[in-house]
């Protein structure tokens, strides 16, 4: 089969205020460049979206550079090399790399990262064993630096990272873990996942839930979501708790600023440590992650769900639904 000379993709039409509409998403058909020396042709098969796209749909300065207007959009995808210039990637291995969005990609091979689809389904290379399991890992290890008999709390936990940071404080020897998620469901779903407790925040006031699920307080907050979360978990930490500070979905479509927690200085005599992280910064953890998740898999301490919708064309919607939380695990979109 001759090689295509052309992919559909998904380019940012216009700047979202406020929350994203489809009208901010184009499907466009663009000639791909062609192949150079080092450089591969994938065919992406599956592609993620993630919160913090929404983020660089503002044009604003962060660790990660905004989407440009009228240019594709990009994020992790899992696809097969069907062309290839490049000594270290042959034809037929699948590969993850970043240039999701469109549904054939040529990048440099380095930028590729070639996986085993036959030990475990290539999606998990976008969930369980990619960044989303990776972020779970690092922000309980070593941002919170969890400990054996902690209290874990984790808000967005039906999510990707969410539902891996309550398993893997369980298998990392928590002594109850809680979580919080925005649907009867999501908290069903839960507890059958190994989680203590578990709560829909939409239910009533945040600090009253968390309140009723930790009666002895917690040790260790995994923040999501921020905002009336991140306030109950500071009221409900105890002496030397951590929060991991990984994402602040509560407020990722906010127009106007958002009100810091008001109890913030609770901080001071419990002796708290509140730590952001981004897990760009901890990819030398990512071999000792992955050799612990496949030996979790193997022996079912872990397990993950994923929200699959189909085609490139339903990807700005997969997007806009993740951010009103329709996904259960790991929102993907096969192409
Ligand atoms: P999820 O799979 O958790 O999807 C997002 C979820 O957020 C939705 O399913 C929804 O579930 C929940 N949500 C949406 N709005 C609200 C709200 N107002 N209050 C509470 N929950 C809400 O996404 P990810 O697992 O990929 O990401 C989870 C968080 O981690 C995000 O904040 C993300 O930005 C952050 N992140 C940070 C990284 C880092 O390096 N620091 C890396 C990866 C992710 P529900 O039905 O429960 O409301």
């Amino acid at each position: 089969m001759a090689a295509p000379t052309q992919t559909r993709q998904i380019a940012l039409a216009s700047r979202p205020q406020g929350w994203p509409t489809d009208e901010n998403f184009r499907l466009e058909t663009v000639d791909l460049p062609e192949l150079g020396d080092g450089e591969i042709l994938v065919h992406n098969t599956v592609m993620s979206v993630d919160p913090y796209m929404r983020g660089r749909m503002n044009d604003v300065k962060s660790y990660i550079p905004p989407f440009q207007i009228d240019a594709p959009l990009d994020g992790g995808a899992v696809g097969e090399v069907i062309a290839s210039k490049s000594s270290e990637i042959a034809v037929g291995q699948r590969v993850v790399h970043g240039l999701g969005w469109r549904e054939y990609a040529v990048l440099p091979a380095e930028r590729a990262s070639v996986i085993d689809a036959e030990a475990a389904p290539e999606s998990s290379y976008l969930s369980v064993l990619g960044m989303p399991g990776l972020t779970a890992y690092v922000g309980l290890t070593r941002i919170a630096e969890m400990k054996e008999g902690d209290v874990v709390f984790v808000s967005g936990a039906a999510g990707a990272v969410g539902s891996l940071v309550g398993q893997i404080a369980k298998a990392l020897g928590a002594s109850r873990v809680i979580g919080s998620a925005g649907s009867q469901e999501k908290v069903d779903r839960l507890l059958e996942l190994g989680f203590d407790a578990a709560f829909n925040y939409k239910d009533g006031p945040v600090r009253d839930s968390l309140k009723a699920a930790a009666p002895d307080g917690i040790d260790v907050y995994f923040d999501n979501v921020g905002g009336d979360h991140l306030e109950a978990a500071i009221s409900r930490l105890n002496t030397f708790g951590r929060v991991a500070m990984c994402g602040a979905i509560a407020q990722y479509n906010a127009t106007e600023a958002t009100p810091a927690p008001r109890n913030l200085a609770l901080a001071i005599g419990k002796c708290l440590t509140l730590r952001g992280f981004v897990v760009g910064q901890y990819a030398d953890v990512s071999p000792e992650y992955r050799e612990r998740a496949a030996g979790w898999l193997a022996d079912g301490t872990i397990r993950f769900d994923e929200t699959v919708r189909d085609g490139l064309e339903n990807a700005p919607q997969a997007f806009i639904d993740l951010l009103a939380g329709a996904n259960t695990g790991k929102m993907l979109v096969r192409l």
